[in-house]
């Protein structure tokens, strides 16, 4: 099932992100849309009666019918219009959730810090404390609970290695019978039949995310450090997984062991070979165990520009998987769409853009094992830890997030010099605040792995035709 987003701004007009389409409601559609919700959701209404919708609202009856049909003409409403009835195909409130403009709408939660395998890039081994600190089923239930009364539509589970949890059934149980969309994501050495049956269950919410950095397995075993055989192992489950018809996503993280057109193009083949839904593809980050070796795995788009360039071609060629790649899969797309020099030289607004915008979308959090809450999981915790779920609530913890954090709220023209004047600041927007700590030693400085994205883009991808 298709599942979408009516965000409501402050100045009640809405933007609702659904089917990878982003529309724009006036205040007056945006009434309307949230009025057909309601009925949908609260009465389970099957016939909307379009003339209560006009009276209740005090809008003409014509508006409300010429912008249902619309909704029905663009596939957000799967309904019929007769007379002044809408008749209702489908259940909308659960495809499309309402949330308010500052709300907390996405939570990553690596739900234990316990892994089976020591994958040379992981970024979560300060995470590895230990099994007794972690929530309890009990504690993780009721911050389930609190998502669900603030409004949450989308939680990531991650680790560690999720399916390692004894619990993780009730708590993927309790996300989906809050009607939470739930991303899992998985090293797949525990997917056996008997698990992938009972995912399958909660296949309409849930997205199976896999790790497999390359199909040959001498290659994945020296990147994922697992048991030898887990690669095997793992496609197998992949094409097990995809038999019951779960959506699949396969993450791929380039380093160089790994970054060769050979071994892009069997892991492009398998994957489509066995239908799978998306493929995300991105460099390694320079955290955790990555920078510490980051010189003997550590590469970058200008250092393989064929790489990119075939996984950029990929990316336009195949209708399965759809492949994201490089910067967040709709900057890459505006770039392919726009004119080059359009994108260099037009002038942004940089007065209200925040710093790491693009990366939270005002709207994120991350919990860690123990319940920390945190708005970013690669800056030092000193500067963005927010406080632990086992003394304030989650709603307290978000308010507290958006109105101290020290860096979240900061204006880019406040704070980044070297980005006001920056040729790529239409795309960049800034950056990634840690890399820029990582590789420059300052919050305040240029992101240098952003900035080798974009060179590489403006240098080579002009080049690159586009798909018609
Ligand atoms: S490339 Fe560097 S200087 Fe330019 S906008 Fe990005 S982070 Fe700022
Ligand atoms: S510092 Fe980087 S990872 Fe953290 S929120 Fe900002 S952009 Fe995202």
């Amino acid at each position: 099932m298709k599942r979408g987003i009516l965000k409501i701004q402050e100045d009640n007009t809405a933007v609702l992100y659904y089917g990878g389409k982003r529309l724009k409601f006036n205040p007056v559609a945006t009434k309307i849309m949230t009025s057909i919700l309601e009925k949908t959701c609260i009465c389970k209404d099957k016939y909307i009666n379009l003339n209560e919708i006009s009276s209740e609202l005090r809008i003409p009856t014509q508006y409300v019918l010429e912008f249902v049909q619309e909704l029905i003409q663009k596939g957000i409403l799967s309904g019929e219009l007769k007379h002044h009835f809408l008749i209702v195909f489908d259940e909308i409130s659960k495809k499309i959730k309402v949330a308010r403009e500052g709300s907390l709408l996405y939570v990553e939660w690596l739900i234990t810090s316990l892994c089976q395998c020591r994958c040379i890039y992981c970024r979560h081994e300060k995470y590895k404390l230990g099994a007794n600190l972690e929530l309890s089923t009990k504690e993780a239930l009721n911050v389930i609970k609190q998502m669900a009364d603030m409004g949450v539509v989308y939680v990531t589970l991650s680790g560690g290695e999720p399916l390692i949890r004894k619990d993780i059934f009730k708590i993927i149980n309790e996300l989906y019978q809050h009607d939470i969309e739930i991303r899992l994501d998985t090293n797949g050495l525990l997917l056996d039949k008997k698990t992938i049956t009972q995912l399958a269950r909660f296949r309409d919410l849930l997205t199976l995310s896999i790790s497999l950095d390359s199909s040959i397995p001498e290659i994945n075993e020296t990147i994922r450090v697992c048991s030898p055989g887990s690669t095997q192992k793992i496609m197998k489950s992949i094409g097990e997984a995809k038999a019951t018809d779960i959506i699949v996503n396969i993450s791929t993280i380039l380093t160089k062991k790994n970054a060769n057109i050979i071994n892009i193009t069997e892991l492009y083949n398998f994957l489509s070979k066995n239908s799978v839904d998306t493929w995300t593809i991105s460099f390694v980050r320079p955290f955790g165990r990555a920078r510490e070796i980051w010189s003997e795995i550590g590469v970058l788009p200008t250092d393989t520009p064929e790489v990119s360039l075939n996984i950029i071609k990929l990316m336009k060629e195949s209708t399965r998987p759809t492949i994201q790649f490089l910067l967040n899969s709709k900057e890459l797309a505006t770039f392919l769409r726009l004119n080059h020099s359009r994108l260099l030289s037009s002038p942004t607004d940089i007065s209200s853009l925040k710093i790491c915008e693009h990366c939270t979308k005002g709207a994120f959090l991350h919990i860690t094992p123990w319940g920390d809450v945190l708005p970013c999981l690669n800056l030092p915790e000193n500067m963005v830890r927010v406080g632990n779920l086992r003394i304030s609530s989650l709603r307290e913890l978000w308010e507290r997030s958006k109105s101290e954090n020290l860096i979240h709220n900061k204006k880019i023209v406040d704070l980044l010099e070297d980005c006001k004047s920056c040729r790529y600041l239409n795309v960049c927007r800034g950056g990634c605040r840690a890399q820029a700590l990582q590789f420059n030693g300052s919050l305040t400085k240029c992101d240098p792995i952003t900035r080798n994205k974009l060179e590489f883009l403006f240098t080579h991808v002009k080049n690159v035709p586009l798909k018609k």
